[in-house]
């Protein structure tokens, strides 16, 4: 029986919802951009992106990968370069854009794509880079004027910003003014949870209204199809919840860092930071999705693992194993792995679900150290 789950996502309750059935039951419009669907891009753009540059919404965001990376891909080009250590959408977007994934190490403290890495990457490859696609890992507000660059010189980037919808710093929303496309997705398993949902935002609004074409069928204003589209819109009863959640969003992102700060607290209580245990280093606030911590060089997160699930406490290990080590994208190009390979062997995913107290997280603390 397990004492101590990874994830117990938390979605809005119903009666927060009655008012918005309300109205589609008198609108009658139950998708293709109602009014509600509207009403919830506005207010991102209002609340999270001062009005600069456009959102459009997306049934999920592996659809709102592959819709960015098909609208901005070079013609000409072959490869996506992206980190293996990611979630397997990422490269799956990649390749059904007939695209393929070129995998590059990533950096030992933010976990992040190897900026240096990178730049040798397109300087080898050339022309042959359609894309670049970074991922903010574990919600990190990463620095984007390097991307900035590599976007502005002509190659275009995507970032898989999949669990940083609500993450901050100075006050600044993660992506925003980024002038390429960056993909938030609302899973239940993320932050900003909505069952199956997403977001593409673009400071530059052209980006936005073509991928809200192509997620229509490619339909031009006179319904003709002429870019590769597919339907990639959400319903309204998904906007529906996606404003409620709107509401109450602030207060999910002040649970999630609690408990955040007591992980970080009962690991220093232990002087675990001291023993080679290491957590990421971030910046921002972020409303954390679960807890990342890499046991220390000697150890392998699977024992930890093992270690835990015998006291009833269930934790994952992503991204392990790494990309390109599942049979699918084995045999795509990459880097030198080392970071990647040495960080997937240590990495622990520990439960973080806001009605966690301070008691479970020293249970699982104290529970992850082997005796
Ligand atoms: C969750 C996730 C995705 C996919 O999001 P969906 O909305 O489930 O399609 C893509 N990339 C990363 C890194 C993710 O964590």
């Amino acid at each position: 029986m397990i004492k101590i789950p990874f994830l117990r996502p938390n979605l809005i309750k119903h009666d927060t919802l009655i008012p918005y059935l309300t109205e589609i039951e008198s609108s009658r419009i139950y998708s293709n951009f109602g009014p509600l669907n509207t009403r919830f891009e506005q207010r991102v753009m209002d609340e999270y992106f001062d009005h600069l540059g456009a959102v459009t919404t997306v049934n999920n965001a592996t659809i709102g990968l592959m819709l960015a990376i098909s609208q901005s891909k070079r013609p000409k080009g072959k490869y996506v370069l992206m980190p293996s250590f990611t979630f397997a959408a990422t490269p799956l977007a990649a390749i059904w854009c007939g695209l393929e994934p070129f995998f590059v190490d990533i950096d030992s403290d933010n976990w992040c794509m190897d900026e240096k890495m990178v730049r040798e990457c397109l300087q080898i490859l050339g022309d042959e880079v359609a894309a670049v696609l970074p991922y903010a890992t574990f919600g990190t507000h990463m620095n984007l004027d390097f991307y900035r660059q590599i976007h502005e010189s002509g190659i275009p980037v995507v970032v898989d910003a999949a669990a940083s919808f609500g993450v901050t710093d100075n006050h600044n929303h993660f992506g925003k003014g980024f002038p390429g496309c960056v993909v938030y997705s609302f899973h239940a398993t993320k932050s900003f949870g909505v069952g199956e949902g997403g977001l593409v935002y673009s400071a530059n609004p052209e980006f936005i209204s073509r991928i809200r074409q192509a997620e229509n069928f490619g339909f031009s204003t006179n319904r003709e199809t002429d870019l590769l589209g597919l339907n990639g819109k959400i319903s309204e009863y998904t906007a529906a919840i996606a404003l409620s959640t709107l509401d109450i969003f602030d207060d999910k992102i002040k649970a999630r860092q609690q408990i955040y700060n007591w992980y970080l607290e009962q690991l220093d209580h232990k002087d675990l930071l001291n023993k080679g245990w290491a957590v990421q280093k971030t910046v921002g606030v972020i409303p954390y999705q679960f807890m990342s911590m890499c046991c220390p060089d000697g150890l392998h997160n699977r024992d930890i693992i093992h270690s835990l699930a015998s006291q009833n406490i269930e934790a994952r290990t992503y991204f392990a194993p790494p990309c390109h080590q599942h049979p699918l994208l084995n045999g795509y190009p990459h880097t030198p792995l080392p970071v990647t390979e040495q960080i997937s062997n240590r990495i622990v995913s520990l439960p973080l679900w806001e009605e966690m107290t301070n008691q479970d997280v020293r249970l699982i603390v104290e529970g992850m150290v082997p005796s």
